[in-house]
């Protein structure tokens, strides 16, 4: 009766127990402050473009004349022409407007993504990654068990990314017919040049398989030949479908709001994934509020792009003050230059776990396992550049006196 497949998820062990580590220690020693640098979410609060915003649209929702009801189910023009033009066609991307939908986050449409495709559909994932993606094929039930001896799920592609192959997966010689990619990654950090992304683009078009391509980090990208989207390289339209997010650069974690593209070039087997796509919104997703999509659309206001760049440049400041300091001190340490993710190795052969201990005691600073994120995580270990600034300057100089 049940769906027996939920049963083989290994649950949210990883934020419970670095918590549960973290209230055992600090009940131990209540005169230690303690400073979380494990954190994914946000601090910051959203800009003034965005509340000015979503005032004017909570007027309007209160007037007769301006009321809105259910919203379009793709989202709302306005949103996804701005969207259009500022996120795609101003890099050079041949997107429009009709092949954006408008989502309540990233989270939810790389989850239920999975659901245009067969149940036997093959898949490939990233390790060490964010755990979404293999979760719901698992849930799907797309994998076998979990062996706690490997640490893997049956069934399922696993793409190593570590120090020896500078965090990028290498192209599978039988390509998986689905295939997540996330760049740049979370948790390790790692972005991915446009000419090593255009190799798994060819690599798609020739085999027929689809990229799913997660860009919540873009706006964190500082370098220059770092793709913003798939679709800057040539053929994405035929085999790459995008996921992006307001909640890393705008701050909406709380408020919810992202997009997915899905190309009108997209066909697999005489069907458009495109029109998959709008019929399971259709029926399944009750739209963004109107409120939230007029929000986003402030972002793009010239105000809106000044706030948010801000915002992105003081994280990245924390992420330079951890990573160099880090590097200081010897560790071998990577990201933080076009995403808000420090990636380090944990030192004299540690597991991630027991480094995250000797953090926890001898520092009072509070990460993330590497190896929560997968198999190939394990030895290293996340940091994050979104606590306040005092803060990362402090855990810094804790690690610094270890
Ligand atoms: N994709 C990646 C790679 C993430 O790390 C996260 C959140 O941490 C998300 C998506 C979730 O995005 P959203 O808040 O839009 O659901």
């Amino acid at each position: 009766m049940i769906n027996h497949n939920y049963e083989k998820l290994q649950g949210s062990y990883l934020f419970s127990e670095t918590a549960k580590r973290a209230a055992a220690f600090q009940q131990a020693h209540p005169d230690r402050r303690l400073i979380r640098l494990g954190i994914g979410d946000v601090t910051l609060p959203l800009a003034p473009a965005v509340t000015d915003a979503m005032h004017r649209a909570v007027d309007e929702m209160g007037r007769e004349k301006t009321f809105r009801g259910y919203a379009p189910e793709q989202g709302y023009e306005f949103l996804r022409s701005v969207i259009a033009e500022k996120d795609y066609r101003a890099r050079g991307c041949h997107i429009s407007a009709d092949e954006i939908f408008i989502s309540d986050g990233a989270k939810c449409d790389c989850g239920n993504i999975q659901e245009i495709f067969s149940g036997d559909v093959t898949v490939a994932v990233c390790d060490p990654v964010y755990p979404v993606y293999l979760d719901t094929n698992v849930m799907a039930g797309r994998t076998g068990d979990y062996s706690p001896e490997t640490g893997r799920y049956g069934g399922v592609t696993y793409m190593p990314c570590t120090l020896e192959n500078g965090f990028l997966p290498r192209i599978p010689e039988k390509m998986p017919e689905l295939v997540y990619l996330c760049f740049p990654n979370n948790p390790t950090g790692a972005a991915i040049s446009k000419g090593e992304l255009q190799k798994w683009v060819d690599a798609a078009n020739e085999s027929g398989s689809i990229l799913l391509y997660d860009a919540a980090y873009e706006a964190y990208i500082t370098e220059e030949g770092i793709p913003h989207s798939i679709y800057e390289c040539e053929g994405a339209k035929t085999c790459a479908i995008e996921f992006r997010s307001f909640s890393k650069n705008a701050g909406f974690t709380g408020v919810r709001l992202g997009f997915t593209v899905v190309p009108e070039e997209l066909v697999r087997e005489g069907v458009s994934l495109r029109q998959l796509w709008f019929r399971r919104q259709g029926t399944k997703y009750n739209g963004t509020p109107y409120i939230v999509q007029r929000a986003g659309e402030a972002v793009y206001t010239p105000d809106g792009q000044r706030q948010i760049r801000a915002q992105i440049g003081y994280y990245m400041e924390n992420a330079a003050v951890i990573r160099e300091g880090l590097l200081a001190c010897g560790y071998e340490a990577s990201g933080g230059v076009n995403s808000p993710y420090i990636w380090m190795k944990t030192p004299d052969g540690l597991t991630s776990w027991e480094f995250f201990d000797r953090l926890l005691n001898e520092a009072g600073v509070i990460g993330t396992p590497g190896s929560g994120f997968g198999p190939s995580g394990e030895g290293y270990f996340r940091l994050t550049a979104f606590g306040n600034r005092e803060n990362t300057l402090e855990a810094v100089e804790r690690i610094r006196k270890m």
